[in-house]
């Protein structure tokens, strides 16, 4: 910190923001001073720095109510100059929030094209925010589920609170939504919206059954299950009718069908409507409202998708955005793997019905999805939302080797061992019989490793179980040592996610 004390004097002296941000960004002993984040409000000049292991936030002006409000330690410099050294903590982020607007997350319903950016570890959005600010698309920076809250063992306000920070860091303006995804109850629901968080991707998997389409008993059960009334209306909306939508796709309902779709995805309709009328619709800010019917046995069928679609939008249900699931297979980490005029059939029906109804389509799983984007870029117009978030880890991880190699060997090794834990809630198929031995890989080779499919969806995986390991002592087996090299580097972790997300989004027409 010894050299903060010439910095702070320029503030002291009276030297402007812009004048501020000059000096940071080309005097060698500023170097560790985020140049972007040098802000003002309420009398007080506001500033991140690098420290050994965490960033700070410094600020002088200890005359005014900002100063007092935020939680650090009251510093004095060698030559008597006083500011303080506060923590990025959850508790500040929220005055930084109320200091600067611009940090809050906002509804993206208005923008075309939206991205999202899972951070599984919270230091990966400034690198995000540096080429998204280059794209056409807004970015959401807190993107978490459930199972990634649980598998990383971090909460909704710690990840709202890093994107916050890495927001005020890059002086990102242009605003960034936050993504309570994959959410199944009322009660996540109701947490992520207390959190702030702007979109909700409500999860439907529960209220969706898997039947066969030629398992007629059980389709017939399934529906009776209904109210008379609820299935009287359902059939008079649709049995035995052709809709035809804007672009000329028609789609129609024979009683059998009809059958079938009420069996497999009713309940998903119901759920959502009373979703958005109970916590959506009345949230006290607007919310981007997410329908998410992937997680199936089955591709989406395009009937099915209308049939969910129509009903939800006759009900009064404002939809942002839909995912359904398309046909191939979108594994996490590797890029899709299927037919490729099969999906451009299919895709462009789905995209019709979204346009029809005036959503964007979403693409869940989208990391690394690479020939598949230049089909969903060329189709979608660029009226899309894409998530991403292993891909994000995974960089990480190319980061730990570059930097840390006997780091990421003992990880490799942690990853194979526990690999079978970690399968109980990924869907992978990758053979690790076709990872290469690590003790015949150089440390100049094992970069190789993170361009090979099914060493990826290894560390893929396993990113919650590395992350928790703890030694005898209660300690962190790798936790504490991944965040120090990637502190170490956070250069080298910004240029390659800039690098990697800006092939995602070139590959879109997004960049
Ligand atoms: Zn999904």
């Amino acid at each position: 910190m010894k050299t903060i004390e010439p910095f702070i004097r320029l503030i002291t002296e009276g030297k402007s923001v812009d004048q501020l941000k000059t000096a940071a960004q080309t005097e060698p002993s500023f170097s560790t001073i985020y140049p972007n984040s040098i802000h003002q409000a309420d009398g007080a000049i506001l500033f991140l720095v690098k420290d050994a292991i965490f960033k700070k936030l410094l600020i002088v002006g200890d005359n005014t109510s900002l100063y007092k409000e935020f939680i650090g330690e009251i510093r004095t410099s060698t030559s008597g100059l006083q500011f303080k050294e506060a923590k990025l903590s959850v508790a500040n982020s929220r005055l930084i929030r109320k200091y600067f607007p611009f940090t809050n997350p906002v509804s993206l319903a208005s923008k075309k094209a939206t991205f999202g950016l899972g951070d599984r570890l919270g230091l990966a959005s400034p690198g995000h925010i540096r080429i998204l600010r280059q794209s056409k698309a807004n970015p959401i920076l807190a993107q978490q589920s459930i199972r990634e809250l649980n598998l990383t063992g971090r909460n909704y306000a710690e990840v709202l609170a890093d994107a916050v920070w890495a927001v005020f860091q890059e002086d990102f303006q242009a605003g960034y939504g936050a993504d309570g995804d994959h959410l199944k109850t009322p009660v996540e629901v109701k947490m992520a919206l207390d959190e702030g968080y702007t979109m909700i991707t409500l999860d439907c998997s529960e209220h969706i059954n898997n039947v066969a389409a030629d398992d007629l008993t059980a389709i017939d059960d399934l529906y009776q299950k209904f109210p008379t009334g609820k299935l009287r209306e359902v059939e008079s909306a649709f049995s035995g009718k052709e809709f035809t939508l804007k672009s000329g796709l028609k789609l129609s309902f024979t009683e059998q069908k009809l059958k079938l779709n009420v069996a497999i995805y009713q309940g998903a309709v119901d759920f959502a409507i009373d979703i958005f009328n109970t916590l959506i619709k009345t949230a006290a800010n607007p919310v981007d409202f997410e329908i998410s019917i992937d997680e199936t046995m089955t591709p989406t069928d395009p009937a099915a998708h209308y049939f969910v679609a129509a009903q939800l939008v006759a009900a009064g249900v404002k939809i942002n955005s839909m995912a359904p699931r398309f046909c191939g297979e979108f594994q996490k980490g590797i890029d899709y793997i299927g037919d490729l005029a099969q999906f451009e059939f299919e895709y462009k029906q789905h995209e019709q019905i979204a346009n029809n109804f005036g959503y964007k389509l979403s693409i869940h799983s989208g990391s690394d999805k690479f020939s598949v984007f230049p089909i969903i870029g060329r189709e979608s117009g660029g009226h899309i939302h894409v998530k991403t978030a292993g891909t994000n880890w995974l960089e990480a991880i190319r980061v730990i080797i570059a930097a840390d190699p006997t780091l990421y060997r003992e990880i490799h090794e942690f990853a194979l061992d526990n690999l079978a834990t970690a399968k109980q809630y990924y869907h992978i198929t990758a053979d690790m019989n076709r990872i290469p031995k690590l003790n015949t890989l150089s440390d100049e080779q094992l970069p190789k490793l993170m361009d090979q499919n099914d060493a990826r969806q290894l560390i893929h995986i396993t990113y919650g179980l590395i992350l928790q390991a703890k030694n005898a002592d209660n300690s962190f087996l790798f936790r504490d040592r991944i965040y120090n090299c990637l502190h170490d580097n956070d250069d080298l972790y910004c240029n390659m996610l800039e690098k990697h997300i800006g092939k995602h989004l070139q590959l879109l027409g997004l960049l």
